[in-house]
């Protein structure tokens, strides 16, 4: 035990020591601290906010309380990650349900609250405490440095502002580092938001993929602006890569996605230049399940992702099930981090369809069919039964609509050979059919694969 309380203050004073650099906007030296850590000190970290974590949760929260496994007496540095695998799973649905039953802290002690919606499970009500503030700063900061952003940089923030709290958190981190933050949301039209950039030199952008997507394709930027840009960063959604070049093309600099989740304090992770999936921040921890048995998946292997974050003291979360497929990414990332990466997500558990005879379709799949077609701005597909056969009805956006368009979108559905099975062999399958469409429906976040099935039974 002497050995873990030693142990234990070497790691706080190094993190104390991180605090130190984050208060004093010193993100060059923070990131010298991050490139000195290997997978060693990786670990230990871990191992220390999750002793911390747990103790604190196993006394505190009242969900958690009686859940816990009673390991958790003598929870030490050689044994804190066998504990994972022996915690309760915490799903979305119960989050929503009733936020307040994981509250860790007295209700007095909150400082912040933000409510978040998923595109499953309702809206749910997120609790911070000052500590949580710093540490959601500090995850936000990681991100920032991971993206090239440095001090000197005039930040356009274009996310919408409100409730959910993204976008004044991102504020928030970009003043505490001094940088110039022009919060123009997404309520002024594009042409302000292209003012804006011309008259201050806007030279990092953050906001969701397709409000920047949108952005890049109304604005006309002077080379000189487009020169200026350093980076785009985008989050809350996926990004399709062809629209990662237009975005970069249009508006200069090089776009950066991010992934995080209100529910565990933010930024979970971010790209880094070398852009192959997203490196994890030390202050969660990260496993990929079978989503139906629970059990872990092998490496490389896609599953749902469960995230536990490890310094979260309002409102701590134990695998929280994100509903996201990704997979863990082997190997070291070029760019030298050792912190552990994932991969780009695949979709939502839940966005999963089966299609013809048994053949599992997530949205990704048919992004990797469309997406390299400039022709096709965007696309979305209705499954439904039509002469006891699965039917798919591809609703696209297209400038220019012609019958050649339609027959190579009919002709690339062939080329993933479940379809071509399904509809020559099978016969479980009709031909999709192709609608084009001028415009998109209005509306929020729209589903790539929209199941009619569900409603004809
Ligand atoms: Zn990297």
């Amino acid at each position: 035990m002497a050995f873990d309380n030693l142990l234990s203050s070497l790691i706080k004073n190094r993190l104390n020591k991180m605090n130190k650099l984050l208060e004093n906007n010193d993100l060059i030296s923070i990131q010298k601290e991050i490139e000195k850590y290997d997978y060693k000190k990786l670990k230990l970290v871990k191992k220390y906010h999750l002793i911390t974590g747990l103790k604190h949760v196993a006394k505190n929260s009242p969900y958690y309380k009686d859940k816990m496994p009673p390991q958790i007496k003598d929870i030490k540095y050689s044994n804190a990650l066998a504990i994972i695998p022996k915690l309760p799973f915490t799903t979305s649905l119960e989050v929503s349900k009733d936020s307040e039953q994981f509250l860790a802290i007295p209700k007095e002690d909150v400082v912040n609250i933000h409510f978040t919606y998923g595109t499953t499970g309702g809206k749910k009500t997120i609790y911070n405490s000052r500590r949580d503030m710093r540490q959601i700063n500090y995850s936000y900061t990681l991100g920032f440095i991971n993206c090239g952003i440095v001090a000197s940089d005039i930040a356009q923030l274009v996310y919408s502002f409100g409730v959910w709290g993204l976008a004044e958190n991102i504020q928030r981190a970009l003043l505490n580092q001094g940088i110039i933050t022009l919060s123009t949301g997404n309520y002024v039209n594009f042409q302000e938001q292209q003012q804006f950039i011309e008259k201050f030199g806007t030279t990092v952008i953050f906001g969701t993929p397709s409000y920047v997507y949108n952005l890049a394709q109304e604005c006309d930027l002077p080379q000189k602006n487009k020169d200026k840009m350093n980076a785009i960063l985008v989050g809350g959604e996926g990004l399709p890569e062809h629209r990662r070049k237009i975005i970069e093309e249009r508006l200069g600099g090089e776009v950066y996605i991010n992934y995080g989740l209100n529910e565990v304090g933010g930024g979970i992770g971010s790209e880094c230049r070398i852009h192959k999936g997203y490196h994890i921040f030390p202050s969660s921890h990260i496993e990929i399940i079978n989503p139906k048995t629970g059990e872990p998946v092998d490496t490389e292997e896609f599953g749902e992702l469960v995230v536990t974050p490890l310094n979260r003291e309002a409102m701590p979360l134990l695998r929280y099930r994100t509903g996201d497929i990704t997979r863990m990414l082997d190997g070291e990332c070029d760019c030298g981090l050792k912190l552990p990466r994932i991969d780009y997500l695949k979709g939502r558990a839940d966005d999963k369809v089966i299609i013809g005879a048994a053949e599992k379709y997530y949205p990704i799949d048919f992004d990797l069919l469309f997406d390299p077609m400039p022709e096709i701005k965007d696309y979305w597909i209705e499954i439904s039964t039509k002469n006891d056969k699965d039917a798919l009805l591809i609703y696209v956006l297209a400038d220019k609509p012609s019958k050649k368009l339609e027959e190579k979108i009919i002709e690339k559905c062939y080329s993933l050979d479940s379809i071509k099975i399904d509809i020559e062999t099978t016969k479980t399958l009709n031909e999709p059919e192709v609608v084009f469409i001028d415009k998109l429906p209005k509306g929020g976040k729209r589903r790539r694969l929209v199941d009619k099935r569900k409603f004809l039974k």
